[in-house]
């Protein structure tokens, strides 16, 4: 199904025309000349952003897509970036290659998206959602921040790093995904065919999502998964007079709130057997991580105007947020209101996030059986999956990334053991087993998906340094 695939452009070798030799570029002050560079770079790459920002890549629209990755791969073939755009089923992804390696493979992935969700509601922008313009050092934009002011950080990086240094010292694969807000359907497909030139790489960095705290930046080494259902119910093939028929067939929709009361006890704990199964339990160095995280639910609960709580009350707060799955009805479907009829069809939309082991279509297999158990009447339908990924706090690479976001940012990040969101980290974690860390490039308030996304400009350099900072450190300079 996903074999669809076109190249727009076809690299013709993976080699970076300038390369030069790295050994004899060792001086002292290198990582100044760098620092220095991407000041300049920065302020004169603004302009190419803001192309890009103008581009209204909305996940829906094919053609906002395909001008949104030509113009990226402009600016990259600039850059002597030898660059694709590879179509899959409307996604166009970017892949882009430079450096000089070793290896024909990426020593290095980034990942990121240059889809944006929708604007609505357009009424409170304070300027028009496709016109960046910077506002008390912010660029307000769709996608300002989500994901484009991100990627274009590594962008930036390279291009600082050729400027100061003359070359890209390790190989880098980008690869830019179409559809990430779509749930990155391609991206699998995508992944196994550009396999030989991804497999092996000691580390794919995403630089996506904002920070939790406004002061400190942080690594992420995981992200729960996802499984997106509808559970449907028809209790008769017809809408039927309320009156004629009422207590003889039933509304849907009381038998679907039946139904959703069965799979959660008042404990917060789902009941379906074997929901909690393939949970791990947080090893040491991840408790250590969450206590520096100084978490307070309570506060928490405050600041969003919460009346009440949910999850197993007897778990840590921080432990349900990233050790434990959820299930979230984030829809309900039933009816016309106050039309005197019983509706006869009624669908539930649930969102599970999955941790560790778990596995999306293992999840489905649960919930459905349980399901016939329970209610035979209800209809559980697919609507989208991710695996999770965890990435050990051990691994050895991460301290080059930690290295270099202190660097980049000059503040100590915070180490985050899984975000409570998702990402698609793990078609590169699992199909080729690279280590994957997420490092967000915006800031708390980055208002991603709301109205007045913006980012920081100070943070587009601190991305771009931490990003060239990562490069430095993979090449052992
Ligand atoms: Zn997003």
């Amino acid at each position: 199904m996903h074999d669809a695939c076109s190249l727009l452009t076809t690299p013709t070798t993976v080699i970076d025309s300038v390369t030069l030799d790295l050994v004899s570029d060792r001086e002292p002050d290198a990582w100044s000349r760098v620092e220095a560079s991407v000041e300049t770079i920065v302020d004169d790459g603004i302009d190419e952003l803001f192309q890009s920002l103008r581009i209204p890549s909305v996940s829906d629209d094919p053609a906002a897509l395909r001008e949104s990755a030509a113009h990226i791969v402009s600016v990259l073939e600039r850059d002597g970036w030898l660059t694709e755009i590879a179509v899959f089923d409307n996604n166009p992804i970017v892949m882009a290659q430079i450096g000089s390696s070793v290896s024909n493979s990426a020593d290095l992935i980034f990942y990121g998206h240059h889809d944006v969700q929708p604007v609505d509601p357009l009424s409170a922008w304070s300027s028009p959602p496709f016109e960046p313009v910077i506002r008390d050092g912010r660029i307000y934009c769709r996608g300002a921040a989500d994901n484009k002011g991100q990627f274009f950080c590594h962008i930036f990086a390279v291009r600082a790093l050729r400027r100061a240094l003359g070359a890209v010292p390790i190989r880098i694969a980008l690869v830019l995904d179409g559809q990430e807000e779509a749930g990155s359907r391609e991206l699998p497909a995508f992944v196994e065919s550009r396999r030989a030139r991804l497999e092996g790489a000691r580390l794919c960095l995403t630089a996506d999502g904002p920070t939790r705290q406004e002061k400190r930046p942080e690594v992420v080494f995981g992200v729960r998964g996802q499984l997106r259902v509808r559970l449907r119910i028809r209790t008769a093939a017809t809408d039927l007079h309320s009156g004629n028929w009422g207590n003889l067939v039933p509304s849907a929709g009381w038998r679907l709130a039946q139904v959703l009361v069965q799979l959660k006890g008042n404990d917060g704990r789902v009941t379906v057997p074997g929901f909690y199964d393939g949970v791990v339990a947080p090893t040491q160095l991840e408790r250590r991580s969450m206590r520096d995280m100084a978490f307070d639910l309570d506060e928490a609960a405050r600041s969003v105007g919460a009346v009440s709580l949910d999850g197993p009350a007897d778990a840590d707060p921080l432990e349900r947020l990233m050790f434990m799955p959820t299930f979230t009805v984030t829809g309900i479907q039933c009816g016309h209101s106050e039309k005197a009829t019983i509706p006869t069809e009624a669908v539930a939309h649930i969102d599970v996030r999955l941790v560790a082991a778990q596995d999306p279509a293992a999840m489905f297999a649960l919930l459905q059986a349980h399901l016939t158990k329970i209610a035979p009447d209800a209809l559980l339908e697919f609507a989208g999956g991710y695996s999770p990924s965890r990435t050990p706090m051990e691994t050895p690479i991460a301290t080059a990334v930690i290295d270099a976001v202190r660097t980049g940012f000059r503040a100590e990040p915070l180490l985050v053991p899984c975000s409570g969101g998702t990402l698609p980290d793990s078609v590169f974690a699992l199909k080729l087993r690279v280590p994957v860390l997420d490092v967000p490039y915006a800031g708390r308030d980055q208002r991603n998906h709301a109205p007045n996304e913006n980012m920081r400009l100070d943070h587009v350099r601190a991305g771009s340094r931490t990003s060239a900072a990562l490069i430095m450190q993979l090449t052992g300079r």
